[in-house]
């Protein structure tokens, strides 16, 4: 393992627009590979065993557990667990790669805690608690129960901002993308 790798945390409430704008990251810096969590949670729409998400039972995850096979891991929402892999780590270490993650708040700043220098942790923050709410029930992916449940959550989430290095903030897509890639780029310079 390269113990000297460099990964990138990007945190945020369900809904503030972490998925899109390291999507964004990952189509324009090479240096960057997908850190894929493994989940108990079923696909949905478009995701892809494998490149999304490891898809598991809640057996093989508590099996993984009991091995100390996670890095971090949760059960973000009742019942459904949520975690990072170390062999996940050193897959994209061992390439020569930047790690980036997409991981809820308390796993962010877990990840932050462990590799202090070695992580930058981006904090993706929406304009407001509203607009937060209008865009995750805009994504269309949740029902009202799990909607419910994400809102919950994502107020408590938004007060952890001040613990990250850095707060992004996500109004306009566009400036956001290009905000995240030069905070990236020069991250990975130093
Ligand atoms: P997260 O990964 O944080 O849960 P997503 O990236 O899935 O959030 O974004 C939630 C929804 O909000 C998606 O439908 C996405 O297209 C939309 N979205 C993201 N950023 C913005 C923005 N700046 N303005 C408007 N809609 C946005
Ligand atoms: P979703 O179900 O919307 O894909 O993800 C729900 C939440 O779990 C999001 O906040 C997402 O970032 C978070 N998450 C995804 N992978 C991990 C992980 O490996 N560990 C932790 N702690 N959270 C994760």
């Amino acid at each position: 393992m390269n113990p000297s790798g460099k990964l990138i945390i990007f945190s945020a409430p369900s809904g503030a627009g972490k998925t899109t704008i390291v999507h964004h990251l990952l189509k324009k810096v090479p240096e960057l590979e997908f850190s894929i969590s493994a989940t108990t949670r079923n696909a949905r729409g478009e995701e892809v065993n494998g490149k999304d998400y490891y898809f598991i039972s809640k057996e093989e995850f508590l099996h993984r557990i009991a091995k100390k096979q996670f890095v971090e891991f949760e059960e973000v929402y009742n019942g459904t667990f949520y975690g990072t892999l170390r062999t996940e780590i050193e897959r994209i270490w061992e390439k020569g790669k930047t790690v980036i993650f997409d991981i809820d708040v308390e796993g962010g700043l877990h990840l932050k805690r462990k590799y202090e220098e070695q992580a930058l942790a981006i904090f993706v923050q929406p304009p407001s608690l509203e607009v937060l709410k209008e865009r995750l029930a805009g994504r269309g992916t949740d029902s009202q129960e799990k909607l419910a449940e994400r809102f919950i959550k994502a107020e408590k989430e938004l007060n952890y901002a001040p613990q990250f290095d850095i707060i992004l903030k996500n109004y306009d897509l566009e400036t956001a993308c290009k905000d995240a890639e030069d905070l990236v780029v020069n991250f990975l310079k130093n």
